[in-house]
Order: C-alpha cells, then sequence, then structure tokens
C-alpha cells in the first residue's frame, strides 16, 4: 500500500489518482453533507466516484409512514412528538406540516426522551413519538418506553420505522466497490459485522466524522481498492471498537424485534427493520390506536430510491432545482439536512 504520512499527501493522492475507477458508497447522510461541506468531492479525481447511499434516516422513510402519523393526528387526535425534519417530508396525501394547518397537533422535540416526559405532563392527551432512525438512535427511542413503564403513564407510543443496517450493506452491495461505514453506527454495534462482509466480498472502511478522518478513509479506501483484494478497515478507532457498545445492544434487544423494513423508494427488505416486541404492544402506536394498512403510493416522479442506490445523482432528477428545491420538496431526499439532494442543492449540484 502507498504510504501516506499526512492530510496534505493524502489530498494529493486522492487528486492525482489515476487508478481503475472505483465506486465508494458514503452510507451516511452525515458523512455526505461533511464531505460536501469540505469541498472533498471538488478536488477528488474523476476516477473516484463517490455515491450517496441510503443512510438517511428521514430520506428512506416511506411515505406511507408519514400517512400513518397523518392518520393518527387527524383522524385520532394524537398528538404527534417528532424530529422537526419529518414534518415538512411529503406522504402520499399531505405532510405533518399540513395536517398542523389542518388542527393536528404536531409537536416538535429534541429527544423520545422529551416526548415522554410531555406525555407525563399532558396526562389528557396520547402521545405518539415518531421513531425514525438506524442503531445510533434506536437505543434512546427504546429509553423512552422504558421511562414510560417506569412512569407508570399509558398515554405514550412509539410509530416505529426504526432500520438496521446490516439488509441495507447487503441490498446494496452491487452497487458499489467499498462501503464509507458510518462511525457512530458501528460505535454501537462493532466491527465484527464489517469483517464478516469482507469474507463474503464486500470491503469497506468505517470513518470519522472530520475533514481529516474522511479524508483518512477515503484514501485508505481507494489504496486498499487498487491492491484488488476484499478488505476492512477501521478508520476511526477513537470511537469504534470492535465490541461496540454492548450496553446499547441490550437495551433495544429487550423491547424490539427484527422485522421486514419498507425503504422509501428501494423497497422491502426482509429483516432490515426492529419493531417492539409483543409483550410492549401497549407502547406500539400501530396496534394501540389500530392504524389501518396504508397501502395507496402517490406517483410523484422522485427518483429518490435511484439515488439512494447510487444509480443517478441528484442533480440527474428531471426535477432536481426546479420543481424540488428544499422550500418545494418533493422527495424526502431534499427535505432532510442529511438528504443527498438537498446536500447537491445546498453545495451547487456539483459532480
Ligand atoms: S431532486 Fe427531489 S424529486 Fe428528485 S430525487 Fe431528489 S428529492 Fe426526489
Amino acid at each position: 500500500m502507498t504510504s501516506i504520512t499526512d492530510t496534505s499527501d493524502l489530498k494529493k493522492y486522492l487528486e492525482t489518482y489515476d487508478g481503475p475507477e472505483v465506486r465508494i458508497m458514503e452510507v451516511c447522510g452525515t458523512h455526505t453533507h461533511e464531505i460536501f461541506r469540505q469541498g472533498i468531492r471538488n478536488f477528488l479525481s474523476p476516477k473516484i466516484n463517490l455515491i450517496s447511499g441510503p443512510g438517511c434516516p428521514v430520506c428512506v422513510t416511506p411515505a406511507s409512514y408519514i400517512d400513518e402519523a397523518v392518520y393518527l393526528a387527524l383522524e385520532k387526535g394524537c398528538t404527534i412528538t417528532t424530529f422537526g425534519d419529518l414534518v415538512r417530508v411529503p406522504g402520499n396525501v399531505k405532510s405533518l406540516q399540513q395536517a398542523r394547518a389542518e388542527g393536528g397537533k404536531v409537536k416538535v422535540v429534541y429527544s423520545p426522551i422529551d416526548a415522554e416526559k410531555y406525555a407525563k405532563d399532558h396526562p389528557e392527551e396520547q402521545v405518539v413519538f415518531l421513531s425514525v432512525g438506524f442503531e445510533t438512535t434506536t437505543p434512546s427511542d427504546v429509553i423512552s418506553v422504558q421511562n414510560a413503564i417506569k412512569d407508570k403513564i399509558n398515554n405514550f407510543a412509539l410509530l416505529t420505522a426504526n432500520k438496521t443496517m446490516p439488509g441495507a450493506y447487503e441490498a446494496m452491495a452491487s452497487s458499489t466497490d467499498a462501503y464509507l461505514y458510518p462511525g457512530h453506527v458501528h460505535a454501537i454495534i462493532g466491527t465484527q459485522l464489517c469483517k464478516d462482509m469482507a469474507e463474503r466480498g464486500v470491503s469497506g472502511t468505517i470513518a470519522g466524522f472530520t475533514g481529516e478522518e474522511l479524508l483518512t478513509a477515503l484514501g485508505i479506501t481507494v489504496m486498499k481498492l487498487a491492491e484488488g483484494k476484499p478488505f476492512f478497515v477501521n478508520a476511526y478507532p477513537r470511537v469504534v471498537t470492535d465490541a461496540g457498545s454492548p450496553a446499547a445492544c441490550a437495551i433495544v434487544d429487550k423491547y424490539l424485534k427484527p422485522c421486514d423494513a419498507e425503504w422509501r423508494g428501494i423497497g422491502m427488505i426482509p429483516g432490515s427493520g426492529v419493531e417492539l416486541k409483543d409483550e410492549y404492544a401497549d407502547y406500539d402506536a400501530r396496534k394501540k390506536h389500530s392504524i389501518p394498512k396504508m397501502e395507496y403510493e402517490k406517483k410523484t416522479g422522485c427518483k429518490c430510491g435511484n439515488v439512494l442506490q447510487g444509480q443517478i445523482k441528484p442533480n440527474q432528477c428531471p426535477l432536481f432545482g426546479k420543481v424540488c428545491n428544499p422550500d418545494h420538496p418533493v422527495g424526502a431526499c431534499m427535505v432532510s439536512d442529511e438528504g443527498a439532494c438537498s446536500a447537491f442543492y445546498m453545495y451547487g449540484g456539483q459532480s
């Protein structure tokens, strides 16, 4: 492997790389934005193709999930508590923002713990938290249920759309030559999965989030790809250990069980989600409030699915920057701060 001693050497290596063309998928939306923000795309050799993958939780949440939340707000009179970016995501019929304008109660909170606290302080309301995210945030979602049990309140529930990365890594493996694995996910689940993936021929590097960490991970990835053998490197060892966080995994295992999950624009990935176990059905909004199945899928022309699978870049979507922009998002990838379309729009739609 070429020896690189500092970031200016790394930058030069990535700028002047002239080996075989490589595709690297940055799975995580935070990586996508940070790579843009640091200007890394601007100097990469044209032989290094970065693909923005499915790691933005809002972007991969299906429109039917928003329909369920709207139903709870307008038909069941529930108070919806959520992070801000989900409020503007279009559902098949309307967004939560529109539901709020029609009298639905939609409250932005900073954490699921705050949502549970709100429920405790407002016993007259049925409060539902929109539980959307990956391994990084799921533990705090289940802690809110744990708190509700401890506080003996029965007016709090989760509407789950939590997803797990292993299924997505498998499903996307043919779209990339190597993954830039999200450091915060692997701080929870550890490194064994990546080692197993490398055994099965799927390469990747765990990356941190600073410019230097991203440059290092990208440099390692390109150099290792040039060697032509499947590999795994943990380039974020200051945070990611082999074991991850057994305590966080244990609390998730206590309350949640695996389920099939629908990914917006990608489809159903077997075993790629988690839902509350049957014994916690009182905290499962779908069961508690008898939400009907939301089957309707509106055709919008949005190409989020192709973007999330690396088949096109956001600026190749015919709607990009025309009818779809951050003020009027057609798809979730333009809504979320972590979305690839939003990143392309914000940073000039380059490369
Ligand atoms: S630009 Fe808008 S419509 Fe096109 S893929 Fe992105 S979010 Fe969807």
